[in-house]
Order: structure tokens, then sequence, then C-alpha cells
């Protein structure tokens, strides 16, 4: 009893001394942003209608660091289907805690300063203008960032910040009257999903069906038991080696004949490109999974590369997990290459080659593991990393 006093006391102790941590850096990058900024406007004596210009489709990870780093720089525009960047690893949380989704929005107009930002959808790409409904907005440089649809309500797009944190709250007054809820897949967005209904709600049957043998089939034995345990000890049931076909009302039917009784279903069943509006002008630079093709300085290519049609993050076609942190990556050497590029230092063009990289995934709010390649760390430590994370990303905005 005393002991758990104690490491109850030791938790909020360190909670709030983190978070005072947390403000200072805050407001220690405040100052940093406000003077690079200043000495940018100072140093940059180009008129800003003589800049060359970049175009920037897609407002997520990519394309909104792709928009910071250049717009002091180019006549910079960035054209999204929603007004808001949102971080995205935490949105299976706001599932549960709708709120949160306050800690995780900001809108384009408030972290880009000499943006034209534009909210519309992207119909096609040219060699120097891409084309909307109303108009065709003109490129020196095109940065394709247009990223990967999910499912709803984990991505969305065509929203406006207001509607998205609406239809969360409306999620979570929902789940709160369910008593059975499906997950179908058992990847890490199916697992976290679970995690954070188990954990916050009590009384819940939650079923997970996955069409492979394992959970996470890609990730080291160790974190997979882990996460087994953990969700089969409140109460989770794994269904494995099955996909759901077809149901009758609240009947969910799998292929192999078993039937589970479900209020609501979730899919979590991955992610598709959003590479549709390339598909006419640049046939030969999609793939056969719909991502885009690009050459190791992220060019655009096809049977031949465009040197000024860049892309970056999810959308790219390259073999590796689909991570925010590689979106951010590659959007880093975009942004270099593009420089290069402009000052005609092309020998220092970067190349993108994938590596492995560290993956955390959360069970609940004070859990999480840490993987990377086929070391884990697995209980509270790695779940106030994902939140230290979630803070060192947003505090950039
Ligand atoms: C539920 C969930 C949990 C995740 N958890 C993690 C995690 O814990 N860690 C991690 O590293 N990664 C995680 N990811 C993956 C991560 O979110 C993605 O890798 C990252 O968002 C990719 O960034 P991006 O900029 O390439 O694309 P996106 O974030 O997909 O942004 C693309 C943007 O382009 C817009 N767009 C698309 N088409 C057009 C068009 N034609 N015209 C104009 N705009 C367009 C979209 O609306 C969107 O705003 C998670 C993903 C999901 C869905």
């Amino acid at each position: 009893m005393i002991v758990l006093l104690l490491l109850q006391i030791i938790f909020f102790v360190g909670y709030y001394v983190m978070s005072v941590v947390f403000g200072l850096f805050r407001i220690f990058l405040m100052l940093v942003k406000f003077k690079n900024l200043a000495i940018s406007t100072l140093c940059n004596r180009i008129p800003i209608e003589d800049r060359k210009k970049v175009v920037i489709v897609g407002g997520g990870f990519s394309g909104s660091i792709v928009a910071q780093k250049l717009e002091n720089d180019y006549q910079v525009t960035l054209i999204d289907t929603k007004d808001f960047f949102e971080f995205t690893p935490s949105i299976l949380r706001t599932i549960v805690e709708p709120q949160h989704v306050k800690k995780i929005q900001i809108l384009h107009s408030h972290y880009l300063k000499h943006t034209n930002v534009i909210q519309k959808e992207v119909l096609g790409v040219q060699s120097r203008e891409v084309i909307l409904d109303d108009r065709s907005v003109e490129f020196d440089y095109l940065v394709i960032n247009s990223g990967s649809s999910y499912n709803s309500p984990f991505k969305e797009s065509s929203v406006v910040s207001s509607a998205r944190a609406n239809t969360l709250r409306e999620n979570y007054y929902h789940i709160r009257k369910l008593k059975r809820i499906l997950i179908i897949g058992g990847g890490i967005v199916g697992v976290e999903l679970a995690a954070e209904i188990v954990d916050h709600f009590k009384g819940k049957e939650v079923t997970i069906v996955h069409s492979q043998s394992k959970l996470m089939n890609r990730f080291p034995k160790k974190t997979i038991r882990y996460t087994e345990e953990f969700l089969q000890k409140r109460g989770v049931k794994l269904i494995y080696n099955e996909r759901v076909v077809a149901h009758r009302g609240q009947t969910f039917i799998t292929d192999q004949g078993s039937e589970i009784i479900a209020e609501q279903a979730f899919l979590c069943t991955g992610i598709a490109p959003n590479s549709n509006f390339i598909k006419n002008s640049y046939p030969d630079a999609i793939s056969e999974s719909g991502y885009i093709k690009a050459n190791d300085h992220l060019q655009m290519a096809g049977t031949t590369y465009y040197r000024n049609i860049f892309v970056s993050g999810d959308v790219l076609h390259v073999r590796e997990e689909k991570l925010a942190q590689t979106a951010e990556c590659t959007a880093s050497i975009v942004v270099n290459n593009i420089n290069a590029m402009e000052s005609r230092c092309e020998h220092k063009l970067q190349s993108y080659k994938p590596f492995a990289k560290p993956v955390l995934i959360s069970l609940g709010k004070y859990t999480a593991i840490l993987v990377y390649k086929d070391y884990s760390i697995t209980g509270f430590l790695p779940a106030l990393l994902k939140q230290a994370v979630e803070f060192k990303t947003m505090v950039r905005y």
C-alpha cells in the first residue's frame, strides 16, 4: 500500500516536473524561432515576386516541414485538402480522450507566416502547373507530399479543424455506449486502438480479427508476445488467420465461418497512397501498388526523372514501414535538394536510403513499447517518450 502510494507520488511529481521542463523548452524554442524569422526576413533581399515558386501538395508531416523551411526564401504555396496539421500518431488517443485533439492540431495559417495556403484538392499536375477545380497554380518546383489515406476516423481528408474535433467527440460518445467492438486488422493501428479502448473503458468486449498468424507480424517475437499478453489480460479476444468477409446487421462473418457479434467494427486494414492526381500525366511514375516512384534524390522518376518535381513522405515508393519520422527525413532531404539546385551546387544533392528507425507502440496511456530492430523496451518509460515526441513535434509549429 505504502509502496503504491510512493509510486503514485513519484509519478505525479515526475509528471509535473516534466511539464515545467517542457514549458521552459517551449519558450526557448519560440525565442529561437523568432530570432531565425527576424534574421531571415532582414537578410532576404530578393523581392518576393522575383523568388522561385514552390508548390507543396499536402500539409502532413512532410509538407508542413517543407513549407516551414522554404517559406522565407521562395514564393511558397501549400495546397492541402485540410486546413490544419495533425499529429496522426496520437489520433487513437483522441478516440477515448476527444479533448486531446486540441494538443495535436494546428491550423496551417497559424504556423506558416509567408506561405499562401489553399484548402483544396489537387486534381492534376502538368509540367509547370497544378490543376485545382477552379484554377491552376504555377510552379518552378513541385513537392508532392500527398501521403496516404486510412479508414475514417483515423485519417480524414477534406475537413476543417473544428469539424474534425466534432467528429472525434461524437465518436467518443458513441463508443462509450457500445458493449461489443470488433477491430478488423491486427497491425499497429488495430493493436493501439484495442489497447486505448480497454485501457480507458471498463467492461467492453473487444475482439481483433487478424488475417495473419501473429499481431504486428513484422515486429520482434518479444514485442508480439508482450502485446498479446497485454491485450489478453484485459479481456481482448484475438482471432488469427481469418478475414471478415461479410456482415448481417451486428453479425460479422469470417472466411472460416466464425461469427462475431459487435455493435461497431473499426477497419484497421492498412493504408492507400494518395497518388490519383498524378496518374493521367505521369502514369510511368506510379508503382504497381500506387506509390510514386523517385530517384535517390527524391525527384519523381518514371521512364525518365523530373528534375523539378520531388516526392516525399508516405506516398513515396520505398520499401519500409510508413512512418512520420520517414516523412520528416525525406522532407529535409527535399528542402536541401531544392536549395542545392537553386544555388547551382548539384554536388550537394542528398540521397535517401531507407534505414531502420525506432518505433513507439502505445498500449493505452501509461504503457508502450519502444522497438528498434530486434530490441524492445516496454512499460511506462516508452509511454512517456511517446508523449515527449508528440510535444517535441507540436512545439515546432
Ligand atoms: C492511426 C495512425 C497512427 C500512426 N501512428 C504512427 C506512429 O506512432 N509513429 C509514426 O512514426 N507514424 C505513425 N503513423 C504514420 C504517420 O502518420 C504517417 O507516416 C505520416 O502521417 C505521413 O506523413 P505525410 O506527410 O507523408 O502524409 P500525411 O500525413 O498523410 O499528409 C498528407 C496530406 O496531404 C493531403 N492530400 C492528399 N491528397 C491531396 C490532394 N490531391 N490535394 C491536396 N492535398 C492532398 C491530405 O489530406 C493530408 O493532409 C500513423 C498513422 C495512422 C493512420
